[in-house]
């Protein structure tokens, strides 16, 4: 682009080049996306000078995250949580995890919600039971003995 400049220098002799990284959502699975590495070839600056790579990037965390709402809702079934037991414990309207499940209309809020049911599933079962000090101590024990 040529009304690129160089933040340490100030020149407009830039160099553009494409190239492949990875983002992801955290407990989510990298995804690829087009990095723009800037190179002024006035004093050797180095970077992504108009933060053109943000985008890009949360483009990938997205598709990331979205990929690990869908895996992890398809795990919580295999601990028999189903769908619909996830909607009530999580006071969501009936239908909104199965609708996550396949993808569609996935909003940013459930990537969130879904890294911390990955990282403790046994929130849901202690949730069921109104999170008393008796069913989270009992579901932890269960969960440490798996
Ligand atoms: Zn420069």
């Amino acid at each position: 682009m040529s009304d690129l400049t160089c933040p340490a220098c100030n020149s407009s002799k830039i160099q553009t080049v494409k190239v492949v990284r990875t983002h992801r959502a955290p407990l989510g699975r990298p995804k690829n996306y087009t990095a723009d590495v800037n190179t002024c070839l006035e004093c050797g600056e180095e970077g992504d000078f108009n933060s053109e790579n943000s985008k890009e990037m949360k483009i990938a965390y997205l598709a990331s995250g979205v990929e690990l709402v869908r895996e992890t809702i398809s795990e919580l079934r295999k601990h028999d949580m189903s769908p619909a037991f996830l909607d009530r414990v999580l006071g969501l309207e009936r239908g909104t995890i199965a609708k996550w499940e396949s993808g569609v209309d996935v909003p940013r809020e459930a990537i969130p919600i879904m890294q911390f049911l990955k990282a403790f599933p046994w929130i849901a079962e202690a949730a069921e039971e109104g999170y008393t000090h008796e069913a989270v101590a009992r579901v932890i024990r269960s969960y440490l003995l798996l």
